[in-house]
């Protein structure tokens, strides 16, 4: 057994833990016990500030999760992203079950987490354990990283056996990485094995005998939201391993030139794009919440004094306000479209479908543009041989659709006409929204349905936008499995046209 005694910090609110671990830990190793009660006094004590100056470095922290003013996880974030401390051994000491997708998200492994419960002698053990370590004697090795690191798990959803055989001879050569995979022919037994086990990546083809297309990655996504994908596509489609990287994929390989190394290079790029893409999104989601609420408020309050509500205004003042409350609408606008296309890009919007009439919902949301087509100097016009149509779909998403096809209808369109016509078309209702504007080139049509893609602002009166409208409209007329095209004639105009089905689905 070690002679040098220990320094343990203990991060505990609870006086009766505190106690009992106390308690515990003498039967054990020497050792010097500090205890902080909350989260930040942790990393002040071992980061030696405040009142903290003269702080023993500690050989074992013994972490909390439940804690005030920081919790655990977010000081064993500060602890790992700090070069002076992240070779700490770190013992989560909880009454929380942890699950394997905590832990990983943590980087934790589960010899880490010791439950609360009965004398606290397994947490009495575990700190005994790194006690005796060497590293825990000179301080010098890493003792999280002498603990060997699994190789990647991955699940290969093909239902070609050759091409799966391909794959294990490739990770046999380079067996050094201990990969395991573990094969699925089915869509439906990915998803379940999905639900059941944690995996680093998903190998997908693209062509299932339950599952064919874009769709399918899609499936995934709606389980799994965050695991990374890696589609594989025929020699002569390369085109879908594109659209599948737009589609929510990380990465594509194409069957017959996959090689050792591009297929380990692909899993691990595929791998840091996930880990990328789902700090944008927290980003995009922290963001808007903390721009839309002070917005909201700031909004409300300069609509309050533009009304005359707060007390007499005058006319260039109002002037002034209406102008502030015009740029604000338009962030507010933005900073949704943001979360929208966010949302919708990582399957994360939830329909609220129920029967409406979309004659009504599209009369009024034409009607809601009048005053602005007004300004304009445009004519605008409903068109229905229906006095009401039913659908199934949901109604708040639906209006967002027309809403964002019309408002592009008046903000690209100088002269002319605006109409908005629904027609029943048998099982489905085809609604178009049509303008008299400048047209979009062939070669664009596909493009504007895209995030962020616009078409040079110097041809369309500098019109702003961000270019999320179209992609929103898009993934929800898709989420509704419905379809959206654009027809267009240049010089004349353009038609925005989509179908919604009538019936609930079976
Ligand atoms: P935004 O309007 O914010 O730029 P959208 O996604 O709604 O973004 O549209 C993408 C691009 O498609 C626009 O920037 C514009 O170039 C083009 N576009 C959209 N609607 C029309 C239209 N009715 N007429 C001409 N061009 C359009």
């Amino acid at each position: 057994m070690s002679t040098k005694p220990i320094d343990i910090l203990l991060v505990e609110d609870s006086p009766e833990d505190v106690e009992l671990t106390t308690l515990a830990l003498q039967e054990n190793a020497p050792s010097r016990l500090n205890v902080v009660e909350n989260g930040e006094n942790a990393v002040l004590y071992l980061r030696k500030q405040g009142d903290y100056i003269h702080s023993a470095t500690p050989d074992i922290i013994i972490l909390d999760i439940n804690l005030p003013r920081k919790n655990g996880f977010e000081v064993l974030k500060e602890i790992k992203n700090d070069p002076q401390l992240d070779k700490t051994s770190v013992i989560i000491f909880t009454g929380a079950d942890l699950t394997e997708e905590v832990l990983k998200k943590n980087g934790l492994l589960r010899e880490q987490v010791i439950r609360k419960a009965g004398d606290y002698s397994d947490l009495a053990q575990a700190v005994n354990k790194i006690a005796l370590q060497p590293s825990c004697q000179n301080q010098e090795e890493d003792t999280l990283s002498s603990v060997p690191k699994p190789g990647l798990k991955i699940l290969v959803v093909e239902d070609n056996h050759d091409d799966v055989e391909l794959l294990k001879e490739i990770l046999f050569i380079k067996e050094k990485y201990e990969w395991r995979l573990q094969h699925v022919v089915r869509l439906s037994e990915a998803l379940t094995r999905l639900n059941e086990e944690v995996f680093d990546a998903v190998i997908l083809d693209l062509t299932l005998p339950d599952s064919r297309g874009l769709d399918t990655i899609k499936k995934v996504r709606e389980h799994k939201s965050k695991v990374p994908i890696v589609v594989t596509t025929g020699v002569r489609d390369e085109e879908t391993g594109i659209e599948a990287v737009r589609n929510g994929a990380q990465d594509y390989l194409i069957k017959g030139q996959i090689s050792a190394d591009l297929f380990i290079r692909s899993v691990q790029y595929a791998i840091e794009r996930a880990n990328l893409e789902h700090v944008r999104e927290e980003l995009i989601g922290y963001v808007n919440h903390e721009l839309n609420n002070p917005l909201t408020v700031i909004m409300e309050g300069i609509s309050q004094v533009a009304d005359g509500i707060l007390g007499e205004v005058n006319e260039k003042q109002k002037q002034f306000l209406g102008k502030a409350l015009l740029h604000i609408k338009r962030l507010v606008r933005i900073t949704d479209d943001l979360l929208d296309s966010t949302m919708l890009e990582f399957g994360k919007v939830a329909l609220k479908k129920d029967t409406f009439d979309i004659v009504d919902l599209g009369k009024n949301a034409l009607e809601s543009f009048r005053s602005l087509a007004a300004k304009k100097n445009l004519d605008i016009c409903f068109n229905s041989e229906q006095k009401k149509l039913d659908v199934y779909a949901d109604k708040d998403r639906i209006q967002q659709v027309f809403f964002n096809l019309l408002n592009n209808a008046l903000k690209y369109t100088e002269k002319g006409l605006i109409e908005l016509t629904i027609k029943d078309k048998g099982p489905v209702v085809e609604c178009a929204v049509s303008d008299s504007g400048n047209g979009i080139k062939e070669e664009d049509r596909v493009r504007i349905f895209r995030k962020f893609e616009r078409l040079d602002p110097s041809k369309l009166n500098n019109a702003k936008g961000a270019g999320l409208g179209l992609f929103i409209c898009h993934e929800l007329v898709k989420l509704h499995s419905g379809n959206i095209w654009v027809k267009s004639k240049m010089g004349e105009g353009s038609q925005f046209i989509f179908t919604l089905p009538k019936e609930k689905p079976l």
